[in-house]
This record gives C-alpha cells, sequence and structure tokens, in this order.
C-alpha cells in the first residue's frame, strides 16, 4: 500500500525545522506556494490538504536546496523588481530593492523626452527595464558580458512588453556607436577580500557580478574613465557602489573632469551611488 501523502502543515512544519534562513517560514510557504500553484494563506486555512506526489518530491528538492542557503529568488525564479515581475537565474546578481533608489536618481535628472539611457551590466535587465516602464520615449540600452544575462534581460524584455536594446559588450567596448545623455550602472563593487561574500545570498550569485579587485573599485574607475567619450555634452553618469566608498568614488569623477559631483543614499540611509554631468566645456577648461 502507498505510504499516505503529508498535509501542507506536516510539510511546512518539517521544512521550518530545517531552514536556517531569518525567514524559514515565508521561505518554506513561498515554495510550497511555488510548487502547488496555492496561495499562501490557503495553507493556514486549509492545513490538512494534501499535494500530489510529484508536487512533494519537488518541494523536498527545493527545500533541501534552501537549507545549504541557495537564495529564494534563484529557486523561485523570479524576483520583484521597481513593481516588475523579473525572471532571475544564477547567471547574475538578484535585483536588490536599494538599487531601485538608482532607478529614482536617474528619473529625477532634467533628461530630454527622449533621452538616450545605457545600464551597463544590466544582468537581468532590472535597471533597463524599470526605466522603461517608467519613461516609454527614452531610448533605452543595456548592455552585459555575460551570455546568460544577456538571454536573461532580453526574455525580461519581452515577456513585459518593454522596448529596451539589448547587447553583448564589455563595458563599452562592444557598444555600437552612439551617444548617451544618461549612463547607469550597478557594477560589481565589492572588494576581493571582503568578508561578506562567505555570507548569505552573495555566496550563490556569480563573483563576475560581485567582486572588482582588491578594494572593489577596479570597474568603477574603468567606467568613469570611459565614459566621457560614449556622453553627449551635458549628458549624466550614476553608478551604484559600497557605502564606504562615496569619498573614493566621488574623487574618480572629478579626476576625469565631471561636475555637480554628488553622492546619494539608500532606503538604509547609506551612501549607495554617485553622479555626475560631463560638460565638455566645463572639462576642457579644468584641463586648461
Ligand atoms: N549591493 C550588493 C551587496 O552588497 C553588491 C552589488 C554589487 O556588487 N553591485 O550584496
Amino acid at each position: 500500500m502507498n505510504k499516505p501523502l503529508p498535509s501542507c502543515e506536516a510539510l511546512l512544519d518539517d521544512a521550518v525545522r530545517r531552514i536556517a534562513s531569518d525567514t524559514p517560514r515565508l521561505d518554506a510557504e513561498l515554495l510550497l506556494s511555488h510548487v502547488s500553484g496555492l496561495n499562501r494563506s490557503s495553507f493556514r486555512a486549509f492545513p490538512e490538504r494534501e499535494l500530489d506526489a510529484a508536487q512533494v518530491t519537488e518541494f523536498e528538492g527545493l527545500v533541501a536546496q534552501r537549507v545549504q542557503g541557495m537564495p529564494i529568488a534563484y529557486l523561485l525564479g523570479h524576483q520583484e523588481f521597481w513593481s516588475l515581475p523579473l525572471k532571475v537565474s544564477s547567471n547574475t546578481l538578484i535585483p536588490r530593492p536599494d538599487t531601485e533608489c538608482l532607478v529614482e536618481q536617474a528619473l529625477e535628472l532634467p533628461l530630454p523626452d527622449n533621452a538616450r539611457v545605457l545600464d551597463l551590466g544590466t544582468g537581468t535587465g532590472a535597471i533597463a527595464l524599470a526605466l522603461a516602464s517608467e519613461k516609454p520615449t527614452w531610448l533605452v540600452t543595456a548592455c552585459d558580458l555575460q551570455e546568460g544575462a544577456i538571454t536573461l534581460a532580453k526574455a525580461n524584455a519581452w515577456e513585459l512588453e518593454l522596448a529596451v536594446n539589448v547587447f553583448q559588450s564589455s563595458w563599452f567596448t562592444g557598444l555600437p556607436t552612439d551617444s548617451f545623455d544618461l549612463i547607469v550602472s550597478n557594477p560589481p563593487y565589492i572588494a576581493s577580500g571582503d568578508h561578506h561574500l562567505g555570507e548569505g545570498d552573495v555566496r550563490f550569485e556569480p563573483a563576475s557580478a560581485l567582486v572588482a579587485g582588491a578594494d572593489g573599485l577596479d570597474d568603477i574607475r574603468q567606467i568613469v574613465a570611459e565614459a566621457p567619450a560614449w556622453l553627449n555634452s551635458d549628458g549624466w553618469l550614476l553608478l551604484e557602489h559600497g557605502f564606504d566608498q562615496a569619498k573614493a568614488v566621488r574623487a574618480v569623477f572629478s579626476e576625469h573632469g565631471f561636475t555637480s559631483v554628488e553622492t546619494r543614499k539608500d532606503y538604509g540611509d547609506n551612501d549607495r551611488m554617485t553622479l555626475g554631468q560631463w560638460a565638455q566645456q566645463g572639462a576642457a577648461d579644468a584641463e586648461r
């Protein structure tokens, strides 16, 4: 005779005991909802409900991965960003709420209605898609070096029916000739020896999206140095960075002739992004 199937309540209780995250019940309910197609409140209303054997097996497989620390977003295959449901995979960083501050900041800049905008290292496409969703008249381009990110960003643009041009490019090198009114990026900015790399979700995220040399600033330095060649006069560069990198990043912007250089905070009140304007006249004056 077949073994009786466990109830939702029994499945959840067992998973909650094993998952060592800060939110074991939420994690377990999200995974059970994912495999069953039932919403989370139904587990409380009908705790005795049984799933079929295939669903139980799938749930157990996901719980086992969550127990090892695999991020919930990778297990579910999606993550919300700027109210947009995005597909995610282990080829890209999981979009963070703090990066929504970067989007807010970009939307506040004095840009033309037909602004040409570039998102460098787009990953899932999060920043580019959020901007395209808010500003349908902007011409938004996104690029990434990783093949897996390109596939994902294109799939997200298609699903959300948002017009974003996606290119494979190592920073600026593979871009079709163009010049932009805004270049925005959430580049890798963690120092290679940072102990945070051994904790939480980042353990499972691609190092290529996180780590940037001994002080975490290698990619930021390169982007700031090369951006002027791709910016229209009076165009803006807006970069996310680590909470303790603001002063160093402002110095890099100023060194390369950017003006109106300022740092802005994230939702946690940390210095999280720096912006500057490429005023060609001002830069030429500075060189005299
Ligand atoms: N903000 C991310 C973190 O600290 C890092 C993202 C990045 O390097 N771009 O987990």
